[in-house]
């Protein structure tokens, strides 16, 4: 059977960000568990709850900073301490 040209083993990387929240008390979740707490919030107190799923998927290796996978993204830090002479 003649197969299709494939690609060579390809790296993927995916990632996932969840944030989830409350709309009946304003409660928020972050992180892996937040699309079950949102879930189990509602059961215990029949709130209306939400779960925004975000998935990044990259293909390839990095050739230079990838800053959203892998732990090195940015964060812009606020400035505002004052500098201490
Ligand atoms: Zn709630």
């Amino acid at each position: 059977m003649a197969m299709k040209k494939t690609a060579k083993k390809r790296a993927t990387a995916t990632k996932r960000t969840v944030t989830a929240g409350c709309y009946g008390c304003a409660a928020t979740w972050a992180g892996a568990g937040a699309q079950g707490a949102a879930a189990r919030h509602h059961d215990e107190t029949s709130h209306q709850t939400w779960a925004n799923v975000k998935m990044l998927v990259v293909y390839g290796k990095a050739q230079h900073a990838s800053p959203l996978i892998g732990g090195t993204r940015r964060r812009r830090r606020s400035r505002a301490t004052a500098r201490v002479r």
